[in-house]
């Protein structure tokens, strides 16, 4: 067994031993060919698949015969170190809270999102190292999650999406300090590339920017370009030179368009993209992640009156509804969708409901499914190892009652997790 069940968190059933194991599944979607494999038994040693073969005479070790298997999902898009809550609440805890209590307060939202089916996510940013901290505890079996690739703190410009002082007295402002390109804000190329080299030290996996205004920050515009082209091509070149992909919050259309111009490798909301900016994502071959769930949560939470704070909730009402129909568009259009949530602008482990979303927005159940299986795994450089249950990839293994292709919401009800081997829901 692994240390982790020391916390008694979890109920772990399995476990990642050199044994085989052998598990049952009544069908297991193939997502490279889009069709269900019938009564098929996955091997699973070391954490690997071995094999995804017909089931045989023999009974396996764990019996899903009932159930329809799919790969473990892959939500590129979530906030793993917060949650949602009442903007005042959330400006209390600014002035009374530690980063510990942050941390602690995150644990269940790890394990609620790996039992909700995600076996991995992409977390597009937090404060005090809260998201590189929880990747290594979740590395090391101390707590149970999914497995992270992380930004570590994103990078803004003084005062954009990302700034943390923003909104804060200029009393607090001074005590904190002017925030450095350690804390993710940079003025000029030569700040985006300490920032970046920042993150390489930190021990992010990937770069996340906010090339423009955001939604829940503290400052007027939700859509300005803040971010200058060489910023952003300083931005791409120290990043390739450190192998790591970039990651662009962006709603204003300029602001996607020098992103995509920059090279960058996904836009995520993209609200206000047109054509132009449909035709460069198919020219550079970049990524866009809808994130809808999210559009659907602020733009719900701004019709409560003190939900979010004056500043927030005109921008919420504004932008929140159309991200979804943004969303239509792209994909009518051809363009490349790695699924994703941003999961803490509403609660974790309703990560699922995005599939209705796409799925209501004209994106048939299969190709949303591959946005978070093949093509979220594209995005993240993994795809010989993640996205897919076959020889040679990590056995993440989720099971639901029903048919997802026919009724995707099923797959909001998950019955069995499997991450490395390693059984969470049973
Ligand atoms: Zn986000």
């Amino acid at each position: 067994m692994r240390a982790m069940s020391a916390l008694g968190l979890l109920l772990v059933v399995g476990s990642a031993n050199a044994a085989v194991q052998n598990v049952d599944c009544g069908r297991l979607l193939d997502v490279k060919a889009g069709v269900w494999r019938e009564k098929v038994t996955v091997s699973v040693e070391n954490g690997i698949v071995k094999s995804a073969a017909p089931t045989g005479a023999a009974k396996g070790d764990i019996d899903l015969s009932s159930q329809a298997c799919l790969p473990g999902l892959i939500d590129m898009h979530v906030h793993l170190a917060s949650e949602t809550q009442r903007q005042v609440e959330a400006l209390r805890s600014t002035l009374s809270l530690d980063a510990a209590d942050e941390a602690y307060r995150s644990v269940p939202f790890a394990e609620r999102t790996l039992k909700a089916g995600f076996t991995t996510v992409r977390d597009l940013g937090a404060t005090d190292g809260l998201n590189i901290a929880m990747k290594r505890a979740i590395a090391a079996g101390s707590i149970p999650g999914p497995r992270i690739f992380t930004a570590g703190t994103m990078i803004a410009t003084t005062g954009g999406h990302g700034d943390h002082s923003n909104g804060l007295s200029r009393e607090l402002g001074k005590a904190k300090g002017r925030p450095t390109p350690y804390d993710g804000v940079i003025n000029g190329p030569d700040e985006a590339r300490e920032a970046v080299r920042a993150r390489y030290k930190e021990g992010a996996d990937l770069i996340k920017i906010t090339a423009t205004g955001g939604v829940l920050s503290q400052a007027n515009s939700g859509q300005n370009s803040q971010f200058t082209d060489e910023e952003l091509k300083a931005i791409a070149s120290t990043a390739k030179d450190y192998g790591f992909r970039v990651a662009v919050h962006a709603h204003g259309l300029e602001g996607i368009k020098r992103a995509l111009r920059a090279g960058l490798d996904s836009i995520e909301h993209g609200t206000y993209m047109d054509d132009e900016a449909i035709a460069l994502f198919k020219k550079t071959g970049a990524y866009y992640v809808p994130t809808i769930s999210a559009g659907r949560y602020v733009a719900d939470k701004a019709k409560e009156p003190e939900y979010y704070t004056p500043q927030v909730r005109p921008k919420a009402a504004a932008i929140g509804p159309l991200i979804q129909s943004t969303f239509a568009k792209a994909y009518k259009a051809g363009v490349k969708i790695a699924f994703g949530t941003d999961a803490g602008v509403f609660p974790h482990g309703d990560n699922a409901k995005e599939f209705a979303y796409m799925v209501e927005a004209g994106m048939p159940a299969l190709e949303a499914i591959r946005s978070a299986t093949l093509h979220a795994a594209a995005l993240l450089d993994q795809g010989s190892r993640l996205g897919s249950v076959e020889p040679g990839y990590a056995a993440d293994l989720i099971a639901v009652s029903g048919d997802p292709l026919n009724d995707v919401t099923v797959l909001q009800k998950v019955t069995f997790v499997m991450k490395d081997g390693v059984v969470y829901k049973r």
